[in-house]
């Protein structure tokens, strides 16, 4: 898109002229972010021209994920990163996370001595009081924790899942615990909705999760829902891509999510998918590859609970929601509820009604804007591949691929659900925790033995 034109009236006022300054006065400013916006959008309307242009056999070859190049690209960097990655020390969980997950997504087997490699790594980042440190001796914290679950679920070995200490990690999560029911990342840090994620997700995976790591939670999410139906990272803050799919996520694992307003949620969500047909993590944000999971799956998983966003409509939701009512979650901590059933039995359900976002868009966004020639993926085009990138591009390429299948539909998916070659369809996640939908059944398995 090009700038508008502002061609001034002739003769063109000089500066200093009292013309010109009432001119500068009314002349519509862009903001930096309006520019931005303007450059991205010429950028990837470039590329999607010479799709439409393509011959078929062009087009498909555009269309191809490129499968080896990533491999190659996430591999290497299990073995070797360049000295700049030592600003990223405090988060070598995540590095193994981003990269083990990407691979699995690719159904790519890592060498056995690797994943040993990997476990033994995160065995020292394993604090002797519970919980995982970005690095071995560092302070334990709810992100690096998950990120450190997440990736020995993916390896999936016995030793990997054995090597998960539960009790201590329990007692971690419960001094991570607030009076207000939510979770600080880490000792003293701060509390926010990721915080309550995080403890949720990895508790619900390893089936520690019960009455009293829940109390409160469920409450402090839905005080994180603005007005716009995205939840924020704290009460009172800006609805954001990241902490909605985390709020959502977890109030579904908590069995709470009726106390979100979904229709506002789904309609907040489905609307960040912009003109580029990636997704925005913000309002009046750029469009960002790594939202294509964060944004998409939060819509994704709401194709699942139709049931409850009917009866709220058919309630009118909005209007019945009590003024701040009950200080306390539903469930109280003297129940014994088996928590780890919510994530099992939600991915038992299946879809209630179709996409809810452009799911063939989104996979023209990843395939053509955010993939890198090289191996890896990134944010948008101009932007250099990296880790997270490539993990959520992907991780948000299996949602979308996924997301038509209803009621009636077999697994896998139907060619005309992935976009270009069907040698692009990746594994299936489970969506509430992003691993991958088999390691997902053996971590239930094994944390379901007594
Ligand atoms: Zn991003």
């Amino acid at each position: 898109m090009d700038l508008p034109s502002q061609s001034p009236p002739h003769p063109p006022p000089h500066e200093g002229c009292p013309a010109a300054d009432r001119e500068a006065d009314e002349a519509p400013r862009l903001t930096v972010t309006q520019v931005e916006q303007m450059k991205v959008e010429a950028k990837v309307a470039d590329i999607y021209r010479v799709l439409f242009g393509a011959a078929p056999n062009t087009k498909s070859v555009m269309l191809e994920l490129w499968r080896d190049q990533h491999i190659e690209y996430l591999t290497r960097g299990l073995k070797y990163l360049e000295p700049s990655f030592r600003v990223l020390d405090a988060n070598r969980p995540w590095l193994c996370y981003w990269m083990v997950h990407a691979l699995a997504l690719l159904d790519e087997t890592l060498d056995e001595d690797v994943e040993d490699d990997i476990v033994d790594f995160l065995s020292r980042c394993q604090d002797k009081d519970g919980g995982y440190g970005g690095g071995p001796g560092q302070l334990p914290h709810l992100a690096t924790t998950y990120a450190a679950v997440n990736t020995l679920i993916t390896i999936g070995s016995e030793k990997a899942l054995s090597s998960i200490n539960r009790d201590s990690l329990y007692k971690f999560m419960l001094r991570m615990k607030g009076t207000s029911g939510a979770f600080s990342m880490h000792e003293g840090g701060e509390i926010d909705v990721r915080a309550c994620y995080t403890a949720i997700s990895v508790a619900s995976l390893i089936n520690i999760l019960d009455g009293e790591l829940a109390r409160g939670v469920g409450n402090y999410i839905r005080r994180c829902q603005t007005y716009e139906g995205g939840i924020a990272g704290e009460p009172y803050a800006e609805a954001h891509g990241g902490y909605t799919f985390c709020g959502l996520a977890a109030m579904i694992l908590l069995n709470e999510v009726d106390k979100l307003d979904l229709p506002s949620l789904i309609d907040w969500v489905a609307f960040r998918q912009g003109v580029e047909y990636g997704f925005q993590g913000r309002t009046n944000k750029l469009v960002d590859g790594c939202y294509s999971f964060w944004q998409g799956a939060a819509v994704a998983l709401t194709q699942k609970l139709m049931t409850v966003v009917e009866e709220q409509l058919k309630s009118s939701y909005s209007n019945k929601r009590p003024p701040g009512d009950d200080a306390c979650g539903t469930i109280s901590s003297t129940e014994a509820v088996h928590y780890a059933k919510f994530g099992s039995d939600f991915i038992k359900k299946s879809n209630q009604i179709g996409p809810l976002f452009h799911n063939i868009a989104l996979q023209q966004y990843i395939l053509l804007c955010a993939q890198v020639l090289e191996g890896g993926l990134r944010d948008k085009p101009g932007k250099n591949r990296d880790h997270y990138h490539s993990c959520y591009c992907l991780s948000g390429l299996s949602v979308s691929q996924y997301s038509a299948m209803v009621d009636s539909d077999v697994c896998p998916p139907l060619p005309q659900h992935v976009l270009g070659p069907y040698s692009n369809l990746l594994e299936p996640i489970h969506p509430l925790y992003n691993v991958v939908i088999d390691k997902y059944h053996t971590a239930y398995e094994f944390f379901s033995r007594e």
